[in-house]
């Protein structure tokens, strides 16, 4: 399951520009959190000694009449050089806005989420992501029947559980938003 946001954006991003070597896309992940929206069309992005950068400040703007994006850094005197190329600016804005949507879409995204109670000495997989807590480990049967309370995020509604190769569980999960289904993981371990 691919569901961080980012390596998505940076996948996408690398699919557009398939030309584009890896440290123009390092590039602009490290400029990923100098990026600020001031509109749909209009970004901010704060400069960087330790990329090149002479200027504190740079627009990064999308023009509607050329039908792409500029930056203010291509209208200086080494611009031009820049200008023939797409800026890692413009490159970091355009991550911004695909790691943006890539965070909505996973907001929006609906997964299943089960829990239960396995017995298993094996390794314990699922057709998800897998939390795992050991029950009652201060018992001394423990050692000899260890059990586990476990917590799925499946894109499937069938959840599976299996202890080595061998089923242990299966449960009909029940549909959240992921941010849930996050949250209820995240208190998992804490309960
Ligand atoms: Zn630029």
């Amino acid at each position: 399951m691919r569901r961080d946001p980012l390596r998505m954006a940076v996948e996408k991003l690398k699919a557009d520009f398939p030309g584009k070597s890896y440290s123009w896309v390092k590039r602009a992940l490290l400029r990923l959190g100098d990026v600020r929206e001031v509109r749909d069309d209009l970004y901010l992005v704060e400069g960087r000694r330790e990329l090149g950068d002479w200027k504190s400040l740079y627009q990064v703007w999308f023009s509607q009449r050329e039908g792409k994006w500029y930056c203010t850094c291509y209208f200086s005197t080494f611009g031009m050089r820049r200008k023939r190329d797409i800026c890692t600016h413009v490159a970091a804005v355009m991550l911004f806005r695909r790691y943006k949507k890539a965070l909505e879409r996973l907001q929006r995204k609906r997964v299943y989420v089960a829990e239960a109670e396995v017995e298993c000495r094996q390794r314990l997989t699922a057709n998800g992501e897998l939390y795992v807590k050991p029950v009652g480990v201060r018992d001394l049967t423990f050692f000899a029947n260890p059990r586990y309370r476990v917590l799925v995020i499946s894109d499937a509604k069938r959840i599976v559980i299996k202890c080595g190769s061998y089923e242990v569980a299966e449960a009909e999960g029940e549909e959240v938003p992921l941010a849930t289904a996050r949250f209820l993981a995240e208190r998992f371990y804490e309960s």
